[in-house]
């Protein structure tokens, strides 16, 4: 018995069923949730062989990845490029509520929207030879939500679109520790855990960024905290994502940093307040 028609794509039962072998063959082997390509995969009506050659090379590809990028189970370094950014300033972005639009624990990459202007801006840093690095907490991983495999699935797509744009990410540095991790993720108050400046400092040691010089655009108190904690003189909380609130919320904490000697900005988009840092950056370099 066979479910088959005659045009291309069809798929039979007996195909499905193995398909569905394969499926499970990616779970045991780790992938959490591998469903979604491999149905599609299914629904194409490729072939067993490939479908294992596919999901295979995937894997592979997927745990080299990983193997690659992860310092440890919650920590994530992902250096793009071999640009030379030894003495230069950095410009920290948070990544969701600046560079995309805050959906919560963004882990599909159906849910990325790279918010208004922003690659334009990261192409304009990175024509002043200014190193543009992603610094993202992901208490999504901690608390079990989704996985690295998937964070990479969707970072990757993210420096695809901006990408297109012409705009390249030098550095991706993420945390997945939390207070209210699971197992060993369960960590409070990580150095590499915004406020904590631990992703900053990484930066500075494997760039040679001067954080005197740099930036950080991000969306809660805890960006502007982690900024300041790393030495930087000032950042920006934008009103996308979080912004609105946290700068309602905690409006005395952002006054202290600004008391600190913190050159807090508040900027309605991100673009904005990323052009405005490199129009004075470029104006200083020239000077
Ligand atoms: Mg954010």
């Amino acid at each position: 018995m066979s479910t088959e028609g005659s045009g291309r794509g069809s798929v039979s039962l007996q195909e499905t069923v193995q398909s569905s072998r394969c499926l499970s063959v990616g779970r045991e082997a780790g992938n959490r949730h591998p469903v979604a390509f491999r149905v599609r995969a299914m629904h194409m009506g490729r072939s067993i062989a490939m479908c294992r050659r596919q999901d295979f090379s995937r894997m592979t590809q997927r745990t080299a990845m990983l193997d690659k990028h992860l310092r440890d189970q919650g920590t994530w370094s992902q250096r793009i490029g071999r640009g030379d950014f030894a003495g230069r300033p950095a410009l920290f972005l948070d990544r969701d509520g600046v560079i995309v639009e805050e959906v919560n624990y963004l882990h599909r990459i159906s849910d990325v929207r790279v918010i208004r202007g922003v690659a334009e801006a990261i192409a304009a840093a990175n024509a002043l030879d200014i190193a543009v690095v992603v610094v993202t907490n992901q208490a999504g991983v901690g608390r079990g939500y989704f996985d690295w495999a998937q964070f990479a699935e969707v970072q990757q797509y993210i420096l695809d679109e901006l990408a297109e744009t012409g705009a390249r990410v030098d550095l991706v540095l993420a945390c997945a520790y939390h207070a209210e991790g699971l197992g060993e993720l369960r960590v409070d108050a990580h150095g590499w855990r915004k406020p904590q400046p631990g992703m900053l400092e990484e930066a500075r040691a494997s760039l040679g960024v001067k954080l005197e010089n740099s930036y950080i655009v991000g969306d809660t108190v805890s960006d502007m905290q982690a900024g300041f904690h790393a030495g930087l003189p000032g950042g920006a909380l934008v009103l996308t994502g979080h912004g609105a609130r946290d700068r309602d919320l905690h409006a005395e904490a952002l006054d202290d940093l600004m008391r600190e000697g913190f050159a807090l900005e508040i900027v309605e988009e991100p673009a904005a307040a990323m052009t405005g840092w490199l129009t004075r950056a470029a104006g200083k370099r020239s000077s």
